[in-house]
């Protein structure tokens, strides 16, 4: 899907200063005391004019060819430029543009969908989130803002399957031993408890429910009929057509296909005022945001590599193949389903599916969804081999036959039969080591983060989004309602790491 580069949004009305320096050695630093809001204390710290440094060529190899920007590159003016076109980067831009009168601009190294996005399995579901945990709230708060969202269309008359995908296919969580099935019996308590429609399936409920699937005696279930899924290139593409809504009131402009190299401050001022990519400067008046998922960290580290902002986030690509199959009449699913041992994917090795591979973790974990199309839809594996996207066949072995200890007709086809009618997904999730992730302002600049989302980046994107505009408009915590009240007062969602020299 490649798209020409596209710089939608026309220049804007208005002088356009062009005294800003890249971060340069040679330039006089500016002694600053950063404030930040997040740990409400006063940092001490200076902010040096520095030279601008390209990304690490082994972290971020397609950005190697990268060379000076052009003098003559376009200057455009936005209020807020968002980085990064993935479901992240999307959603915020639209929250900006239907809950504020702010201009945004996207800007993205390639277009949408072509990083974790793209291969995103879809499902929305709480069935595997932890009530009480950091991410609770934003995840409670984000499937609410889904399901308003598919309403909404609704009440228009459109139909949320045909537009975002949108499917109400309930989620069953499938335990086979019978200290998987305790376990699954305690998290549907403490999901009930916490408001959330759940039940648990015996082993003759389950047989029933999902005919397809292996079931034995000691094998039971975790049932959430109110989870749902969508379809993330159908999401990806509705939110870019709300988005281009705007663009004739001259509040959006989408700028692909356009690296982001450095950012850009004014000698006299600390705050970012521009962000240089390698086409064109754009220009932005309140804030930047990173929400270049697993890129961020590389990102980030070169954009303050030698400020006295000492920004270090953790966040790592993790590998991911999914496995699609159009026409596939042998397996039929009523819901959407997942095994008890995907739960533990924060911590790979820990996973009784988990192997080491070539010197590098690997897991496979079941996951199983029918899609809009009705293509049967096998996952996932979960890896940490650094920012190769190939398709590996081997990966491709496992996730059928872990699929197949569930769905026996599996057995009955060969995968190398299916090559022509299959398709491979893969996508690098922005893993965090502490399973959070990192939504927050920089400290002591206009630089927001919103990244790391791992494997749950469709579920939490639009409170995400809601967030991240929030903290933007300074909006007083009580406007984010309950859910990111509470969150925000736990400190969850801080950048970790060594964050900031104090
Ligand atoms: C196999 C698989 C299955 C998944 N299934 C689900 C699921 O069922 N449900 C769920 O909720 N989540 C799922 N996820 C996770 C979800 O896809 C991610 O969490 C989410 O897509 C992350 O979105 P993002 O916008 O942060 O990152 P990305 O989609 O990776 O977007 C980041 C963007 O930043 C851009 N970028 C990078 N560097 C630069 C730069 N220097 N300048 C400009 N742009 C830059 C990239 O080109 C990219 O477009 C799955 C992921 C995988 C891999």
């Amino acid at each position: 899907m490649a798209m020409a580069v596209t710089s939608l949004y026309p220049l804007t009305a208005g002088p356009i200063s062009t005294n800003y320096a890249a971060y340069s050695q040679s330039s006089c630093p500016v002694s600053l005391a950063l404030r930040s809001s997040l740990f409400r204390c006063r940092i001490p710290g200076s902010f040096s004019a520095k030279k601008l440094r390209l990304p690490r060529p082994e972290s971020a190899p397609s950005m190697k060819r990268l060379k000076a920007v052009s003098a003559s590159a376009s200057h455009h003016s936005f209020d807020v430029v968002v980085v990064g076109a993935g479901i992240i980067g999307l959603s915020i831009a639209r929250q900006f543009l239907l809950e504020s009168d702010l201009s945004i601009a996207v800007v993205d190294r390639a277009v949408p969908c072509s990083g974790a996005t793209g291969a995103g399995q879809g499902y929305l579901w709480m069935a595997h989130k932890t009530p009480g945990s950091d991410t609770w709230e934003l995840a409670v708060r984000s499937r609410k803002l889904w399901e308003t969202l598919a309403n909404s269309l609704n009440d228009q008359g459109l139909n949320p399957l045909d537009i975002l995908g949108w499917m109400n296919t309930g989620s069953l969580v499938v335990g086979s031993s019978s200290e998987d099935t305790i376990k699954l019996q305690e998290r549907v308590n403490q999901l009930m408890e916490a408001g959330v429609r759940a039940e648990f399936l015996s082993s003759r409920e389950l047989e029933q429910k999902e005919p397809a699937l292996f079931v034995q005696e000691e094998s039971g279930a975790a049932f959430l009929p109110g989870d749902c899924q969508l379809d993330a290139h159908k999401a990806v593409a509705y939110i870019e057509k709300v988005n281009r809504e705007f663009i004739s009131q001259g509040r959006y402009g989408e700028f692909y296909n356009n690296p982001v190299m450095s950012l850009l401050r004014a000698y006299d001022k600390g705050e970012v005022e521009a962000v240089q990519t390698l086409k064109c400067t754009l220009h932005c008046k309140k804030a930047i945001v990173i929400a270049a998922g697993c890129w961020s960290g590389c990102l980030m580290n070169d954009l303050f590599c030698e400020s006295d902002i000492s920004v270090d986030i953790p966040v790592k690509p993790r590998k991911g193949h999914l496995l699609v199959l159009g026409n596939f009449d042998s397996v039929q699913l009523n819901h959407g389903l997942m095994e008890f041992g995907y739960m533990n994917h924060q911590n790979l090795l820990s996973n009784p599916t988990s192997s080491v591979m070539n010197g590098q973790e690997l897991s496979v974990s079941m996951t199983a969804t029918m899609d809009s199309m009705g293509n049967l839809v096998l996952g996932s594996s979960r890896q940490i081999a650094g920012y190769n996207t190939e398709v590996d066949e081997t990966i491709i072995d496992f996730i059928w036959k872990r699929a197949a200890d569930f769905f026996p007709k599996l057995r009955e086809t060969s995968i190398s039969k299916l090559r022509k009618s299959r398709k491979v997904r893969v996508g690098l999730r922005p893993y965090m080591p502490d399973g959070r992730p990192a939504i927050a302002p920089v400290p002591g600049s206009n630089v927001f983060l919103a990244a790391g989302h791992e494997g749950s980046g469709l579920s939490l994107a639009l409170g995400t989004a809601e967030m991240v505009v929030d903290m933007v408009l300074g909006k007083p915590l009580q406007e984010h309602g309950d859910a990111c009240k509470i969150e925000r007062q736990k400190q969850p969602f801080v950048l970790p790491g060594k964050r900031i020299s104090y």
